[in-house]
Order: C-alpha cells, then structure tokens, then sequence
C-alpha cells in the first residue's frame, strides 16, 4: 500500500514510534527513524521488513537539528510522504513545584517540534497533492491527569495543531490526524510504573495493575502493534476523507 513512500516518524528508537514504523513497513513504505539511544537495533528490526531505512538523530527540542533532518529526508529519500509526530517527553510534578525548564522541554518536545517538521514537510506533499500527518497526542491530549500540566497542556495543543493543519489541507489529498492512545507500556510509562511501585512499597506487577485500575477501564495496555495498525489506516485510500480527528485507543479511558 506504501510502497515508493517515506515515511518520518520522530522518537522511533524506541515504545510506540518503533511500533508505528514497523507497521507502515510492513506496508512497504522506506522508513526514516530518530530518536536518542541505539539506532542499529531499531534500523536493523525495520530494515528486516525489506525497506529502505534511514536515521537522523535530531534533537527534537533543537529547531534547527529538526530543519537539518528535514533536508536529510528530503536529499535521501525525495520527500516526507508520512510525517508521524511522535517523539515525546513526561515530567511529573504539581504545578507549582513543576520546574520551568521541564517545562520548555515538554512543550518544545512535545508541541513545537511537531509544528516545525509539518511547517516544513507541507510544501513538498502539496506539490504532490498527497500526504499524511499523524500526530502522537494522548489520551491527555482530550482529558486531563494531576501533576501533568506541561505534558496535558502540549497534548491538548497538539491536538488543536492537528486541526487547523486538516482545515487548511481540507481541499487537497494531505490529511491531518492524531492518535490518543492510553497506557501502552514503553519505557516512558515503565517509570512512572516504577515510580508508583517505589512510592506504595509493591512490586512492578501490582504496580502495573493498579495503574490501569485508576484510569484504564479494559485493564489491559495499548499495544505499539496496535497504534500501528492505526496509523495504516490513516494512511490508506479508505481513511481520505478523515480529517482533523483525534482518535482515542485507550480501553475506554476517556468513555468515562
Ligand atoms: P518512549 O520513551 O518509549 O519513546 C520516546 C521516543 O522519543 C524515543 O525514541 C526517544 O529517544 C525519543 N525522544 C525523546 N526525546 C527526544 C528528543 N528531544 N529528540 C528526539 N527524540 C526524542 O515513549 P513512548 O511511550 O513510545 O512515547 C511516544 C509518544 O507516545 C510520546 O509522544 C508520548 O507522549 C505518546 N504517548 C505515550 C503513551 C504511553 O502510555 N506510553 C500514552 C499516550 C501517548
């Protein structure tokens, strides 16, 4: 379905944007991964899938590191096909203890990066009256936890970035949309599985399953795989007229 496609999908070292590039992968699309930590497991995992992978290790917080991927994309593999914004942070804190320079980090990671890879991807995909952006937002892009003002304030705005961006290529063959999943368990959720373990004296397992009790009413984990089979659907001719939504997949967390 993809192939001859690049796609893009920043934070894909790891959790739910590796998930999502093996996905379109496996639909025949040349992946571009990025992402801090080792880049050879992940590259190797995609490059098995028999595409054409790529990697650019861009700080997402740094604007010019994301415009020098972006270059990189473009002189390798022609252009940015799929754009998935996913690349993001958490940091737990009340507000008025939340430190400001976690803050700007949430929000740059979190938020401005992924206005700073659409800015730049659009004029290729309208000139080729085809694209797909999908934006890894989260059930907090739609609801909110305690303690996570900077990560809920920069979900609910991406979720507003997603929209204007469907409304302004509403006439054209780009669509815009986001992804709310629940708890999935990558290493961004494990700490704060570890945390709460830490913090009530119990082991990881009942850490986990109270986790899920507190907000996940299936009481099981969204799966990378299964964001995954979510974003081909966004990419597909059946989901052409879906625009601007933000989809939630979180076992009935916000059906509450
Ligand atoms: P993860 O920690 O497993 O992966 C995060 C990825 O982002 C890694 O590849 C990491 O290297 C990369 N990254 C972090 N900072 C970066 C930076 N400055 N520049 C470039 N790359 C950077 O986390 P995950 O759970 O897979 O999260 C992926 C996305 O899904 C995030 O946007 C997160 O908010 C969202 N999300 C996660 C959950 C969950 O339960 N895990 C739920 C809802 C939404």
């Amino acid at each position: 379905m993809l192939k001859g496609k690049t796609a893009l999908v920043t934070g894909s070292t790891s959790g739910i944007g590796l998930g999502i590039a093996k996905a379109l992968a496996r639909q025949g699309a040349n992946i571009v991964l990025n992402g801090f930590g080792d880049a050879e497991g992940p590259k190797a995992e995609v490059a098995a899938l028999g595409v054409k992978v790529g990697y650019h290790g861009a700080d997402m917080s740094k604007p010019a590191e994301i415009e020098a991927m972006m270059h990189y994309v473009a002189e390798t593999f022609g252009r940015t096909d799929v754009l998935v914004n996913n690349a993001g942070i958490q940091h737990v804190a009340k507000v008025e203890d939340f430190p400001p320079e976690r803050w700007d980090a949430v929000i740059a990671i979190n938020l401005t990066s992924a206005f700073h890879t659409t800015r730049l991807a659009l004029p290729a995909m309208k000139k080729a009256n085809w694209g797909r952006i999908i934006n890894v937002a989260s059930v907090h892009g739609l609801v909110a936890s305690a303690e996570k003002a900077a990560y809920v304030a920069a979900k609910h705005g991406i979720v507003g970035l997603t929209k204007v961006t469907a409304l302004e290529t509403a006439t054209t063959g780009i669509t815009c949309n986001a992804i709310c999943p629940g708890w999935v368990l990558t290493p961004l959720v494990q700490k704060q599985v570890d945390a709460k373990a830490a913090a009530l004296g119990v082991s990881n397992e009942e850490s986990k399953k109270q986790l899920l009790a507190e907000k996940e009413p299936s009481l099981q984990f969204t799966t990378p795989e299964e964001l995954g089979e979510l974003a081909v659907f966004f990419c597909s001719d059946a989901g052409k007229n879906v625009r601007g939504v933000a989809w939630n997949m979180d076992g009935g967390w916000v059906a509450q």
